[in-house]
């Protein structure tokens, strides 16, 4: 059976035909040609040095064309609904004339070889309309890794004029935070009834939250779901004012009814009326780009120390050393950096 890697080869080479200089993929995707900027992400995707040349590249030509969306974060734990409320919402933002990119997040990807998330099936409505580019998650990578692609992938999608950008995670710990540092806005999705400390989430993901659906609040259901949403604003006014001027907000929605959904979109487009007039969206993108920097910054400062054969053999010696006790991890790191710098 051939490994991910081949069939991703195949899929690139067979595209090579339609698309195989930089110049016609970024006309592609300039053209809003959704086979072009699948390939400019795969390429993004790609380890391999010659398709990350092409890729840095592309996005160095779109960069300037970037920037024009909204960044929608969504998070909340496996089957909360996350998928269903997507399918509902983006079906909002296309009677608007949205276009819209359903991008994932998912650090578990690695273990399990590909993603639950951005998983076409489970969006039916909305998976084949051609306003929308969905993309799962890139598989067998680190988070950093993840990371570092979705950023060009919103990238690359920006340039193609999708102008709704939801990134998908799972909430279950570390991927939010890095969500969170890409995007504009956090969505939190919970359930009616069971406490945060049940539901897996964590305070500091609640703490970032813009705003906070408690979905499944299914007709029916009412009092609980109005229980839970009075106990999730007393908990939400405990915490630090936020840096954006915005009070979080609580809403109840029920993404299988259709319930709900409107209200959710009406407070996203108003969060960005305010942020956009105090001017922390600016602000905030101009960090966010900061950080973008810092981790490509670390990244290839590894990748040189991994491929250079003279300082991977004097890592592996320091590992070792410091295995074995015989040295600190902080000297052994400076030891490699005299080592990198003279
Ligand atoms: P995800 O893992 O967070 O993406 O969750 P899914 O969207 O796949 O939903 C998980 C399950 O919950 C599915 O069976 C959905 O049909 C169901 N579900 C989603 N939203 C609602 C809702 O508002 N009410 C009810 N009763 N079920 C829902």
């Amino acid at each position: 059976m051939e490994s991910l890697e081949q069939s991703k080869q195949k899929a690139l080479s067979k595209l090579n035909k339609s698309f195989g200089t930089s110049e016609a993929i970024f006309e592609g995707i300039i053209h809003q040609n959704k086979v072009a900027l699948g390939k400019a992400i795969t390429l993004a995707e790609s380890k391999l040095s010659d398709h990350r040349a092409l890729a840095n590249d592309l996005i160095g030509k779109c960069l300037p064309l970037s920037g024009n969306s909204y960044r929608i974060g969504i998070t909340g734990v496996p089957g909360v609904g996350k998928s269903t409320f997507i399918n509902q919402y983006v079906q909002l933002l296309l009677a608007e004339g949205h276009r819209v990119a359903v991008l994932a997040v998912d650090p578990t990807s690695h273990h399990t070889g590909g993603s639950i998330l951005g998983d076409k099936t489970r969006m039916e409505d909305i998976f084949a309309h051609p306003d929308v580019m969905i993309r799962p998650s890139p598989a067998g990578d680190t988070l950093g890794g993840v990371t570092a692609k979705t950023r060009e992938a919103i990238i690359l999608c920006e340039a193609a004029g999708y102008d709704r950008i939801l990134i998908e995670t799972v909430g279950v710990g570390q991927s939010e935070t890095v969500v969170h540092s890409m995007t504009d806005i956090f969505v939190l999705l919970m359930l009616p009834g069971a406490g945060d400390e049940l539901q897996g989430i964590k305070r500091g993901i609640m703490e970032m939250a813009d705003i906070l659906i408690i979905n499944k609040s299914d007709a029916g259901n009412e009092d609980r779901a109005k229980m839970a949403k009075a106990d999730y604003q007393r908990a939400l006014h405990l915490f630090p004012p936020t840096e954006s001027g915005w009070t979080p907000r609580v809403m109840t929605a029920s993404s299988l009814e259709g319930i709900g959904i409107d209200t959710v979109h009406k407070a996203i487009e108003a969060y960005f009326l305010q942020t956009t007039s105090n001017g922390y969206l600016l602000h905030q993108r101009q960090l966010q780009r900061k950080e973008w920097f810092r981790s490509a910054l670390e990244m290839q400062m590894s990748l040189l120390l991994f491929s250079n054969e003279r300082l991977k053999q004097l890592y592996d010696t320091q590992v070792a050393e410091v295995m074995e006790g015989k040295t600190t991890p902080y000297a052994a790191a400076e030891a490699i950096l005299k080592n990198l710098f003279h």
